[in-house]
């Protein structure tokens, strides 16, 4: 587990002045990566950190100061966009990496004048990037982490036993499609499918009517296990990366219809969407939380249990749902906040049960590989994190602030996804946005 260093120092600011405005998600205690050029010139993928509202262009980086080697070493394959050999290093190395990009960017440390002129040519503005999927994503695993969405979807379709017998025993997971996750800003259409009709016997060939946003986080995974070898909980922490946001959109007329009995196939594979940076597991350090599980509930087997997931292993990380609909956008109106929860309260399991229960098995894991943490519905209605939940089903629609009603998604409709973190005496970080808008069926 990562434990607080110079880099969370909450006194410390950067020379780059925006990263002090109020409410940035990224100050320097932040600093995380993501995939970039630029929109205009489409100069070639490389590696950035965001800084305030900038990007310090790694490869820039790379040949304007003189690193020390191991540094240089390291920022060589970011400078040429390539995310994953930075995630496959030892967490050791991640860290100082880290150190001294914070050391880099620092304002009132003696070496700050040399760095902000050497690295003030380096910056480019994020308004100015196009911004790409963060790093080659392998497998991708979702799953189902909050007992809350569980229980209130459950109840929707088995309002006698909502909650299955399995779930307080063990991580509920399916294995998901990786090559049709987007970045943000990459809209889609809505998908066509098999939907059965209420009180009918045989399904139609239409676009979903019900198509829905799932709020997820997005885990990435940064060891490889050799197959066989399990990783254990000792170990789990070190094997994920960092935290981005996710978005599961999920077509629920075609997952009705076709979930049974092997899950969730056509109705989450057409589009989902991730945010472009990738805030790492030790800028979350100052908000780690303990892991605690009711005693009237069963506790984790041990393989799912360890002294540091009890005492840190939950991350307190506010999370937010906002809705801006095509006729909004065309009134000129910011998109409105339809749900908040919080990913500590919402979730059931930690990011490091979710590596050692899939991997006990021996399955391996591969650098870059992505887990979806299942969608992050806190234990109060107002807090689902689907219009599934939000609508009772569809039963009870959502009201806008123009008067335009919602019980699933519309065309034109954009969604946007938020987080944060807080904690008295330390910097607050965000992991910035994910947001893609729903496009018109193709025609038939
Ligand atoms: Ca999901």
């Amino acid at each position: 587990m990562t434990k607080l260093n110079q880099t969370h120092d909450v006194t410390l600011t950067s020379w780059v002045l925006s990263a002090q405005a109020a409410g940035c998600d990224f100050p320097i205690q932040n600093l995380p990566f993501g995939r970039f050029q630029l929109a205009a010139k489409k100069d070639g993928w490389r590696i950035g950190i965001a800084i305030g509202d900038q990007i310090l262009d790694l490869r820039q980086a790379l040949s304007a100061v003189a690193w020390e080697s191991s540094i240089a070493k390291m920022l060589a394959p970011l400078a040429a966009g390539d995310l994953n050999a930075h995630m496959a290093e030892s967490p050791a190395n991640r860290s100082s990496f880290r150190a001294v990009m914070s050391e880099a960017l620092r304002a009132g440390s003696p070496k700050s004048a040399d760095f902000a002129t050497k690295l003030a040519g380096c910056l480019v503005a994020q308004a100015d990037a196009e911004m790409s999927v963060p790093c080659r994503i392998g497998d991708y695993t979702d799953f189902f982490t909050s007992i809350h969405h569980a229980t209130s979807v459950g109840k929707l379709f088995r309002p006698d036993s909502p909650l299955l017998p399995n779930y307080k025993y063990v991580p509920i997971g399916y294995h998901g499609r990786a090559s049709s996750i987007n970045v943000s800003g990459a809209n889609f259409k809505r998908p066509m499918g098999q939907i059965l009709p209420p009180g009918q016997e045989s399904p139609v060939f239409a676009p979903s009517r019900r198509l829905d946003y799932e709020l997820e986080l997005a885990a990435y995974i940064s060891a490889s296990n050799v197959q066989g070898e399990p990783i254990a909980m000792a170990d789990a922490e070190d094997a994920l990366f960092g935290i981005g946001l996710f978005n599961d959109w999920s077509a629920r007329d075609v997952q009705a219809w076709e979930y049974q009995p092997l899950g969730p196939f056509l109705a989450k594979s057409f589009a989902s969407t991730v945010s472009p940076w990738i805030v790492t597991m030790e800028a979350f350090a100052p908000f780690r939380m303990p892991f605690t599980r009711s005693s009237n509930d069963p506790q984790p087997m041990p393989y799912l249990a360890s002294e540091a997931n009890s005492r840190s292993g939950a991350i307190n990380m506010t999370l937010e749902v906002w809705l801006q609909t095509k006729a909004m956008a065309n009134a000129g109106m910011a998109a409105t906040k339809l749900s908040t929860s919080n990913f500590a309260d919402a979730s059931y399991w930690t990011l490091a049960q979710l590596v050692a229960h899939h991997t006990v098995n021996g399955c391996n894991l591969q650098v870059g590989d992505m887990f979806g943490s299942g969608t992050q519905s806190g234990p109060k209605p107002e807090e689902g994190g689907s219009l599934l939940e939000l609508s009772k089903g569809g039963k009870q629609p959502l009201e806008l602030p123009n008067g335009e009603k919602r019980t699933f998604l519309e065309d034109g409709d954009t969604v946007i996804f938020r987080g944060h973190c807080e904690s008295a005496g330390h910097a607050s970080i965000g992991l910035g946005e994910v947001r893609a808008t729903v496009l018109p069926a193709r025609t038939v």
